[in-house]
């Protein structure tokens, strides 16, 4: 069951969003080579209850950490561990907040110290696949325009899209209907209508499109060890068009990137913090 927000909901999950935007700008200056995932994950809880939210991945399904940290062929759900980060590495961060009722959830990969151009290329074609995603979350659009739009980008570019893992319906709940593949035909799947709020994320793979389960039970890695990518944002329609509610401006903003490819979705600028 699709739930469609009011406008007044919609600014409750931008509130949540933001937070998580906030959280990844703070992890943006603190992730570099000898770091340990195990340290984000105690200064993300922090900063969380410092904004007056609670962890939202933090016991959801049982999961046992406030991030998501995937490094390298690791795709998603990565528990934070005692391994330092190696220069040269990617790191793919998942976070989600819960305030006053309702969720955020947001994610990016974050280079570790100097990272080889392939996978610089990676990382950047997988943002601008976010960005196709999105612009085609608009009312009368269906969901697999969307994924479509992504999968074509990232075949385009000769890397593909996992099947397994999906975007979601984002609200009261982390994961609401509908389910928003990275991967699709125009026109099939269920319409979008305004005061959908999802969350659009696809995670793109270097190598082959294929993921298993790790034996920790939780982290889904590539099967063939090669680097995969991964990219969130919050997503309302409004007035029949997206509107982005979460924002990379800090992560932007901490690590001096003055453009990223949204500048067709102004309203990631959250006007206070926009340079
Ligand atoms: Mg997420
Ligand atoms: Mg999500």
């Amino acid at each position: 069951m699709i739930y469609y927000k009011t406008a007044a909901e919609i600014e409750r999950i931008r509130e949540s969003a933001l937070i998580v935007s906030k959280t990844l700008g703070m992890l943006a200056s603190e992730i570099k080579p000898g770091v340990t995932t195990s340290h984000l994950d105690k200064l993300a809880e922090a900063f969380i209850h410092d904004h007056g939210a609670e962890p939202g991945f933090l016991g959801l399904y049982g999961f046992p950490n406030t991030l998501c940290t995937s490094p390298n062929g690791g795709v998603v759900h990565g528990i934070p561990n005692a391994e330092p980060l190696a220069e040269g590495d990617i790191l793919s961060v998942d976070c989600g907040v819960r305030k006053d009722g309702f969720c955020g959830d947001q994610a990016y990969t974050f280079e570790v110290g100097e990272v080889a151009p392939a996978l610089r290329h990676l990382l950047q074609v997988t943002r601008e696949c976010l960005y196709k995603g999105i612009a085609a979350f608009r009312a009368g659009n269906r969901t697999g325009d969307v994924g479509h739009a992504i999968q074509k980008h990232a075949e385009d570019h000769g890397y593909s899209v996992v099947r397994e893992l999906v975007g979601h319906g984002l609200g009261r709940k982390m994961h609401e209907d509908p389910q928003l593949p990275n991967y699709g035909k125009c026109g099939r799947g269920k319409k979008l209508r305004e005061g959908l709020v999802a969350a659009i994320e696809p995670m793109v793979n270097s190598g082959t499109e294929k993921v298993e389960r790790s034996e920790d039970g939780w982290t889904i890695k590539t099967s063939d060890g090669k680097a995969s990518a991964h990219f969130e944002h919050d997503v309302a329609i409004v007035n029949g068009k997206p509107e982005i509610l979460s924002s990379f401006t800090y992560v932007r903003h901490a690590l001096g990137i003055k453009s990223d490819g949204s500048a067709p979705f102004d309203s990631e600028m959250p006007s206070s913090t926009a340079t």
